[in-house]
């Protein structure tokens, strides 16, 4: 792997050595730049001469410049641990989506793109060429271009930025969340020292004397709901949780009214309908005997923060999966570079990890420390294999480990986007995975949990997908929504298949593989786990259709979001909030940063993409999982074409046929 060829990559990472005050020049500057060339396209051009060669491919040129700045300078918010840096980064941010709006809404500039739209079939376009024309066009009558100049018009410009300043204020509050739980020691009885190690943690002083403190960071917040045995503790801790954006809640009652109104600007009128019954009875009767082997309290209900706990406990009783005695085979370190290896055999890649001298050497300042935003973060550089040419991909980096003020769930970012420079050269992306995994205590590595593994796996695979995608023009990485999160989630099989978990594994004190039947039952309870979290998907995804589909500005005005969240939970999952505290006991809804990052009113697309990534699974991999032959068929047909085609038109090819549901059924043991 690390052979001399790979040392040299031909293009420099990106620098993360930015101030408050550069990150805001440059981005200034970009800007400025841009209008520049739009000025002049309208200066230049007539509808008469409009094409995409004249219209959308100098924008597109300029996108690509302007890409290889844009999101690391948005990027500091998340994981840096400069204070006055992520704050101009959010700036950056801001002024990105107003500089947005301001493009989009140029009526000078939509005459001509409607004037080139209309001719597109006899301009000899290529695919992406065709597709990207067709998608602005589409974009910019979304963005109100139809609509008569005038006060209309401007009102939609003034709620788009108003929409986006309140979002940078809402992910604020939940990115530089420091707060946390005090608790006795004895009331977090059951959680494995290998999951929290309570002599480690921060001890109180004063009111919290003879408390330690537990955070809201993934990796206390997982194992609490999942081990304590005090009901008592998991609902105090839970009722912390869902309230611990409050906040935010004037913020995001504003958001979904102006984007109501935004869409009803512009001639939209939303309609959805969805429903859906669960029931848990199972859980409840493990409750019920839990309750009366410990002698507690059973009321005959089974509440939200008991859904981890008792499906812990079914799948130990049912399926004798122990996840303490699992994690033991997954230490982080060994666990992480065998799944570099499973995507090097099947896609063709090569993935070689700069050591502290690889990284001064290709810095472009020459210090190592001006490549990465904190000294937590590694970073590979990634290769074709020599079947695939040898050539170079990219970048990919790691921050894995939680810590104050950085973003707290599991997500995979763009850096810096590929694209072809002019000269027909490529530039490489480069991309981030920023995670929350347990970390190392003192006796031992850092252990993944079976669900860690799978999501490390699952966000990998949008790494993966960044670093495999070829277009021309920088804006053929965005994938529609519907299909966005195929590729992560059909990845997710791999975690469920025996051979390969064989591969990820090695105890961490000897080195032996994960035992045939402790993987046997882990698989046997793969389906109890996904109709659990199906349901909280359906949960999360209509209640965002709800509040973002309101039959008037004044029933958006009078929703009560943490009603609706509260009862739609408690109907879908059937499970119970606190009892006498009424439907606004916690706000669990801001928590959630999709609703307010750009996948509101598209959280449905993880469950659209759930028939896609099954279909896909079965009819190539499900045989033979780690067949050379289908992952670079994958890598080249649908990986690589990522926004520069219709999705469903690659999906079509690779599958041989129309994509359809019975797959899905099929995995979910439904037909
Ligand atoms: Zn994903």
């Amino acid at each position: 792997m690390e052979s001399a060829k790979y040392r040299s990559p031909p293009q420099p990472p990106p620098c993360f050595n930015g101030t408050a005050e550069s990150v805001l020049a440059t981005i200034n500057g970009v800007f400025e730049r841009h209008r520049v060339i739009l000025d002049k396209i309208v200066a230049e051009v007539t509808p008469a001469t409009a094409t995409f060669e004249t219209v959308m491919k100098p924008i597109l040129l300029s996108e690509n410049e302007a890409d290889k700045v844009k999101w690391v300078n948005g990027f500091y918010q998340l994981a840096s641990p400069d204070s006055s840096l992520r704050d101009a980064s959010r700036k950056v941010e801001e002024l990105i989506d107003e500089f947005d709006i301001e493009c989009n809404t140029r009526e000078d500039l939509f005459t001509l793109i409607d004037a080139a739209y209309a001719t597109r079939h006899s301009q000899g376009l290529d695919g992406e060429s065709l597709h990207l024309l067709e998608k602005e066009w589409q974009r910019n009558v979304r963005n109100g271009l139809l609509l008569p100049s005038g006060p209309d018009r401007e009102r939609f410009r003034a709620v788009q930025k108003e929409i986006s300043s309140l979002s940078l204020s809402a992910q604020k509050i939940l990115d530089e969340d420091t707060d946390a739980v005090w608790f006795r020691p004895e009331e977090l009885e059951g959680i494995p020292e290998d999951d929290i190690e309570i002599a480690g943690l921060e001890q109180g002083s004063g009111e919290n004397e003879g408390r330690v403190k537990v955070t809201f960071k993934y990796d206390h917040l997982v194992p609490l709901y999942t081990y304590a045995v005090h009901e008592a503790t998991r609902q105090t801790y839970m009722l912390a949780v869902v309230n611990r954006a409050n906040v935010n809640a004037p913020l995001f009652q504003k958001i979904i009214e102006l984007r109501d109104e935004a869409a009803r600007l512009v001639g939209f009128k939303n309609h959805a309908e969805f429903r859906i019954s669960g029931h848990i009875a199972t859980l409840l009767s493990y409750k019920k005997k839990d309750c009366e082997e410990r002698g507690a309290l059973f009321d005959g209900k089974l509440y939200f923060w008991d859904k981890l706990f008792y499906s812990r406990v079914r799948r130990s009783k049912e399926f004798s999966v122990d996840e303490v005695a699992t994690s033991q085979y997954f230490p982080a370190e060994l666990t992480f570079s065998a799944m570099l290896k499973v995507f090097e055999e099947l896609f063709g890649f090569v993935f070689v990890h700069l050591s502290e001298a690889d990284r001064a050497r290709i810095s472009p300042t020459g210090k190592s420390e001006d490549i990465a935003w904190h000294p937590d973060a590694s970073i590979y550089s990634v290769w074709d294999d020599d079947e695939a040419g040898g050539g170079f991909r990219g970048y990919l980096y790691l921050d894995l480990q939680p810590r104050d003020n950085k973003y707290s769930h599991d997500a995979c970012f763009t850096l810096q986007s590929g694209f072809r420079n002019e000269d027909g050269s490529e530039f490489y992306p480069s991309t981030v995975l920023i995670c929350n995994l347990p970390k190392p205590s003192a006796a031992k590595p850092a252990l993944l949990k079976h669900h860690d593994v799978v999501t490390i796996f699952h966000e990998l695979g949008h790494a993966i997908h960044t670093l495999a995608t070829k277009s021309t023009y920088a804006r053929a990485r965005d994938v529609e929504a519907d299909f966005l999160e195929a590729p992560s989630q059909m990845l997710e099989n791999w975690c469920w298949t025996p051979s390969v978990l064989k591969r990820l594994s090695g105890r961490w004190d000897t080195g032996e593989p994960i035992p045939d039947e402790m993987i046997a039952r882990l698989v046997a309870a793969k389906n109890m786990n996904a109709a659990l979290s199906a349901r909280d998907s359906v949960h999360t995804a209509l209640f965002d259709m709800v509040i973002h589909s309101g039959e008037s500005q004044e029933h958006v005005k009078a929703m009560n979001c943490a009603k609706i969240w509260n009862e739609l939970r408690e109907e879908l999952t059937g499970l119970h909030g606190p009892d006498g505290m009424g439907v606004e006991w916690g706000h669990g809804h801001l928590i959630i940063d999709h609703f307010i990052t750009g996948y509101d009113a598209g959280y449905y697309g993880y469950l659209f993409s759930e028939v896609f990534s099954a279909d896909m699974f079965y009819s190539a991999f499900k045989q033979s999982p780690m067949s050379k032959s289908q992952g670079r068929r994958y890598r080249h047909i649908i990986l690589e074409r990522g926004g520069t085609m219709d999705e469903l038109k690659y999906l079509t090819e690779f599958l041989g046929r129309e994509p359809d549901p019975k797959a899905f059924f099929k995995d979910r043991g439904i037909a």
